[in-house]
C-alpha cells in the first residue's frame, strides 16, 4: 500500500545512511527534497535516479494537499530533509499531521540526527532531557529563555557559529556562569570536534577561537533542589547529577 515515508540522511558523513533507507529510496515513486541539488547529490552517491520534488519551509504549505493526495492516489512518497531526521528543525511535521488526519500510513525510519550524539557525547544524563531547536533570533527569545531558567532536565539547542558566542554569553547570564555545557561540531565530520566546560569558560574559548561548522549546544540541567534527598532509589543518571 503506497505510503509517506520519512528517511533520515546523513549529517556529514555519507556511510551513516542505513541499508534499509537506500532500499526505500530506491522503491519510492517520488522523493520529496528539501532542496533537490543537495539531495541529488546523495542520490548519485547511493547510484539511485529518481524523480524528485522539493518539498520546504517556503512551499510546504501550497503543497501538503496534493503530495497526500498523490499517496491516496497510489503513490508512495519519501521525505528527505538537507541532512539528519526530517521534521527535526526542518520540513516535515505539516506534512506527517495532513497524512495522519488523512488515514494515509506514515512511516519514519530510524536514523541519522545531529541532536542524539551530541546529548550522548555530552556526558550530561540523558534519561530525560529536552529539545529546543533553533532560539528565536530575536522576538520571543527572552522569554523562551525565562521559561528555562529552572528546567532541571539537560537541555539541547541547534545554534550557528555566528551567533555562537552570543548565545553561550546569555546563556551564562540566564543559567549562570559556572553551569556546564557541552558544544557539538561538525558531528560525524573530519574535523568533528566537542568542547565542554562551563558556559563561563566555553564562551570565553569560542570567542579567542572562532567557531565554524554546524553546531549544537547541550546544557546541563539546573541541579535538583535536595538531590537524591527524597528519593527511594534514583537511577544511575540521578545519582550522578
Ligand atoms: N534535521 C536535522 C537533524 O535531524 O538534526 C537538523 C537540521 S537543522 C536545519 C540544521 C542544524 O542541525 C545545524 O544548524 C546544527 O545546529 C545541527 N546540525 C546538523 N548537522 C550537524 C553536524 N554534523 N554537527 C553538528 N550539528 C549539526
Amino acid at each position: 500500500m503506497a505510503k509517506l515515508y520519512l528517511v533520515p540522511t546523513p549529517i556529514g558523513n555519507l556511510d551513516d545512511i542505513t541499508l534499509r533507507a537506500v532500499r526505500v529510496l530506491s522503491e519510492a515513486d517520488t522523493i520529496l527534497a528539501e532542496d533537490t541539488r543537495t539531495t541529488q547529490v546523495l542520490l548519485r552517491h547511493l547510484g539511485i535516479e529518481k524523480k524528485m520534488r522539493s518539498h520546504h519551509k517556503f512551499n510546504e504549505h501550497a503543497t501538503v494537499e496534493a503530495v497526500a493526495a498523490s499517496i491516496e492516489a497510489g503513490e508512495t512518497v519519501a521525505l528527505v530533509s538537507d541532512a539528519g531526521t526530517p521534521g527535526i528543525s526542518d520540513p516535515g511535521f505539516l506534512l506527517v499531521r495532513t497524512c495522519i488526519g488523512r488515514g494515509i500510513d506514515v512511516e519514519t525510519l530510524p536514523g541519522a540526527t545531529a541532536f542524539v550524539p551530541a546529548l550522548v557525547d555530552s556526558g550530561f544524563p540523558c534519561d530525560r532531557f529536552c529539545f529546543e531547536g533553533f532560539l528565536p533570533p530575536k522576538k520571543g527569545r527572552t522569554k523562551r529563555l525565562d521559561r528555562l531558567r529552572d528546567e532541571e532536565r539537560t537541555m539541547i539547542f541547534y545554534e550557528s557559529p555566528y551567533r555562537l558566542v552570543r548565545t553561550l554569553t546569555q546563556f551564562a547570564e540566564v543559567f549562570g556562569p559556572d553551569r556546564p555545557v557541552s558544544v557539538a561540531r561538525e558531528l560525524t565530520k573530519r574535523f568533528e570536534e566537542n568542547v565542554r566546560g562551563t558556559l563561563g569558560e566555553v564562551a570565553r574559548h569560542f570567542a579567542a577561537h572562532e567557531p565554524k561548522g554546524e553546531i549544537v549546544v547541550v546544557v546541563g540541567g539546573k541541579p535538583a533542589r535536595g538531590k537524591g534527598a527524597d528519593t527511594a532509589e534514583p537511577d544511575d543518571e540521578e545519582r550522578l547529577r
